[in-house]
């Protein structure tokens, strides 16, 4: 079977790398994708989500923040702000983070604030869900 390279790279370095994927699930801002080798090449937005990337039947789950999918048929390189495996999320570092953001939002702050808040309420708990697939 031919496989797939994937990359993924934060401002911080490379956070993940695989050169024999099967198939790559990402979430875009336009719905979910699967992507395997061969696939037209393209540019794809992503949606604060997961990264599932499946080798050998066992799947790898990555967060990620908002940022691009550069496809090509034999390789995606994954460019976002932020990107943890599942087993390395800090579970209490993001409930924490779940809590700031709450106790933001119900608060009587300005609209940039609470647009600031909503998006770290989206991080915090997609880290809570990919932590899930530790
Ligand atoms: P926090 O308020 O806890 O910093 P945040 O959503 O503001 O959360 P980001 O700005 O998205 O954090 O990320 C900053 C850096 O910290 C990135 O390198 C990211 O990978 C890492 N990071 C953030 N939250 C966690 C977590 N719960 N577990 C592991 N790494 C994390």
């Amino acid at each position: 079977m031919n496989t797939l390279t994937l990359d993924i790279v934060t401002p911080n370095g490379s956070v993940y790398n695989e050169d024999n994927a099967e198939i790559v699930v990402l979430q875009t801002t336009a719905g979910e994708m699967g992507v395997m080798h061969g696939h037209i090449p393209t540019v794809a937005p992503l949606k604060i989500g997961h990264i599932k990337v499946t080798k050998d039947g066992k799947s790898d789950y990555i967060a990620v923040t908002e940022g691009f999918a550069e496809i090509r048929r034999e390789k995606i390189n994954i460019l976002v702000q932020s990107a943890e495996s599942a087993e390395d999320i800090d579970l209490e570092r993001a409930k924490s983070a779940k809590q700031r953001a709450t106790f933001y939002l119900e608060g009587d702050k300005e609209d940039t604030d609470k647009k600031r808040a909503e998006r770290a309420l989206k991080r915090a708990e997609n880290r809570i869900e990919v932590a899930k697939f530790k």
